[in-house]
Parts: C-alpha cells; sequence; structure tokens
C-alpha cells in the first residue's frame, strides 16, 4: 500500500514567531491520521521548525535546493546543509519556481539527482498551464515533465518520490480541478510510470493533487482512488484550514 500525504507548503509567507505558532497549533491539534503529515516553511525557520515538532508526527520539508552538494554559489542552500538540520525532504519542481525563477526540466533533473545522492525524498511538482489544457495538450506536457526530469531514474528511486500533479491554473486561484479532473491526469501519470517502469512501481508511487485544496473539497478529491493526498498552499497557513484538510483523507 502507498503512503498518503498531506503537505503544506507555505512559500514565501511566515516570519519566525508565526511560524512557530503555527506548528505549534497544527502539533497540538494534529487528529489521529494514518496519513504522513508535511510542512514546509522558507529556509530561515526550518531549523527552528524542526526543534519546535521536536517528537510531533508533523514532519518538515525544504520548498526548493540547489543542484551542486556545496561551493561558490552565492545565496544558494545544499541538500546537505538540510539534512544536517534534520530535513529530509525537498520539493522540487513547483510550477512558481519554473515560471519566475526560470527552472527547466534540465536544471530540475540535475536537482533530482543530487537530491537521491544526498538521501533525500523528493516531492517532485509537475502540471500543464491553463492555455496547454484549453489545447488538449496537458497530458503531452504532464508526460514530458516527467520523462524530461525523471525517467532517467533506476527504478530503485522511485521509492524516495513522491509526485504532485499541480495543474497551473488552479494554483492560488481558487479555481480547483475538479476531482474527475484530478483522477483523470493520476490515472494517466500511473500508466505512464507503468509503461516505463512496471506495474509494481507504479502502484507504489504516491500521486498528491495539488491547486487550491480546502477544508470544503479536500475529501472528495482525496476520494479517487488515485489521488493519494495533497500538497496545500494557502489553506495550509491557518491551523484549523490545513486540520480540516487532513480530516479529508
Ligand atoms: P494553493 O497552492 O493550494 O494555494 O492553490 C498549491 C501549491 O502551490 O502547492
Amino acid at each position: 500500500m502507498r503512503s498518503k500525504i498531506v503537505a503544506g507548503n507555505w512559500k514565501m509567507n511566515k516570519n519566525l514567531e508565526e511560524t512557530t505558532a503555527l506548528l505549534n497549533e497544527l502539533a497540538g491539534k494534529l487528529p489521529d491520521t494514518s496519513a504522513e503529515v508535511i510542512v514546509a516553511p522558507t529556509f530561515v525557520n526550518l531549523a527552528e521548525a524542526v526543534k519546535t515538532l521536536g517528537g510531533s508526527k508533523v514532519q518538515v520539508a525544504a520548498q526548493n535546493m540547489h543542484f551542486e552538494e556545496s561551493g561558490a554559489f552565492t545565496g544558494e542552500i545544499a541538500p546537505g546543509m538540510l539534512r544536517n538540520i534534520g530535513v529530509n525532504t525537498v520539493i522540487l519542481g513547483h510550477s512558481e519556481r519554473r515560471a519566475y525563477f526560470g527552472e527547466t526540466d534540465d536544471l530540475l533533473k540535475k536537482k533530482v539527482d543530487t537530491a537521491l545522492a544526498q538521501g533525500m525524498r523528493i516531492i517532485f511538482c509537475f502540471g500543464e498551464e491553463l492555455e496547454d489544457r484549453k489545447a488538449g495538450k496537458h497530458f503531452e506536457l504532464v508526460e514530458s515533465q516527467l520523462k524530461n526530469a525523471l525517467f532517467h531514474l533506476p527504478a530503485s528511486a522511485w521509492k524516495h518520490i513522491v509526485l504532485a500533479y499541480e495543474p497551473v491554473w488552479a494554483i492560488g486561484t481558487g479555481e480547483t480541478a475538479s476531482p474527475e479532473q484530478a483522477q483523470e491526469m493520476h490515472a494517466f501519470i500511473r500508466k505512464t510510470l507503468e509503461s516505463s517502469y512496471g506495474s509494481e512501481i507504479a502502484q507504489g508511487v504516491t500521486i498528491l493533487y495539488g491547486g487550491s485544496v480546502k477544508p470544503g473539497n479536500a475529501s472528495e478529491i482525496f476520494s479517487k482512488p488515485d489521488v493519494d493526498g495533497g500538497l496545500i498552499g494557502g489553506a495550509s497557513l491557518k491551523a484549523d484550514d490545513f486540520i480540516g484538510i487532513i480530516n479529508g483523507i
């Protein structure tokens, strides 16, 4: 059975005090769930987040990392530094990184390789823009994003990878993909995985949906057979909303 995950991507929100306050509230109110719960605060607050969460079930992830292991890369963060403070999961390929920071499939492939070499787990994001969907190219686009950045990997790497399908038109817009649209794409992703890696790996990979998930729509989206949880932006910034979503799994 593949694991279910609810992950919160805090993006560039919450200062140190706000981070610890939200984490304490979250840890205190966390319902009993079989799903993994992950939060990704900003880099400067990661070490404190790990300390604050201590023995809690909530895990901490980073939102990004550099593709080199160390060196003269001013302003960047190496995966080994994340591991060193107890952060073992990293989000890669978020559409905001692709759109605003020019992250290409090629660059992401390098980041994926470095993250795996450093023993990290990856939440790999991808998804089509509205014009791709309108042009009927969303399956093709998603397939190429996956193949370009991930399909060079050996079968053994997939146990360290979580996929997050995030249609760009649904991120932060309030517009959610319908549960049927999410299921259709997730089934396609699993089929694409199966054709290159076989059914055991395809069935074992956790595939999250992201894009305007809220307490009110989470359980319907999560009820779809190929949707194994969510990557949550805006609604992860309030403990009660995030907990409402966790309760939907
Ligand atoms: P959203 O963001 O939930 O605010 O739409 C999702 C994401 O960017 O991961």
